[in-house]
């Protein structure tokens, strides 16, 4: 029986997740944040496919999010690297991979999530938040103005 399908590459891997022609995949995402960076990610009309609880090698089970059509800026990479720091991108062209890279991490991360400390002077000003990273692995990082460390993934995105 013949098919009409369109080819789309080589490959007879099963896709976990629908393959996208351009635009962004952010893979190695911890299941616990995987709806976080989806939210993160979802931009006005683009489409966003989220991939949950999947099979990995590296490690039990990871989030995989792939938006169509676009690319990250600098400060997306940033509220990732604080909530997914582990994740890896790539940036798709025509249905293959053109970059692959690991989320860079920062020393610091300004404006970009809320001190999750009620009585911080930057929840009742508007101040600026940053904070400075004081472990990689886990990523802690701590306000520079309550001096309080927390969890990246724990903090509220702004
Ligand atoms: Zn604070």
């Amino acid at each position: 029986m013949s098919t009409t399908e369109p080819s789309t590459g080589s490959s007879t891997r099963i896709r976990q997740v629908e393959a996208i022609s351009n635009g962004t995949v952010v893979d190695h995402i911890p299941s616990a944040v995987t709806l976080k960076v989806a939210q993160l990610l979802t931009g006005s009309n683009d489409q966003v496919f989220v991939g949950m609880n999947l099979r990995s090698s590296r490690s039990a089970r990871k989030g995989v999010v792939k938006i169509a059509g676009r690319e990250l800026d600098a400060r997306i990479l940033s509220c990732l690297a604080l909530i997914a720091p582990e994740a890896t991108v790539s940036i798709i062209r025509d249905y293959g991979v053109v970059k692959k890279f690991a989320v860079p991490v920062p020393d610091r991360f300004e404006g970009v999530a809320r001190c999750a400390n009620p009585n911080c002077v930057t929840t009742h000003e508007r101040w600026t938040t940053r904070f400075q990273v004081v472990s990689r692995q886990p990523l802690i990082v701590r306000c520079i103005y309550c001096e309080r460390s927390f969890a990246g993934a724990d903090l509220s995105l702004l």
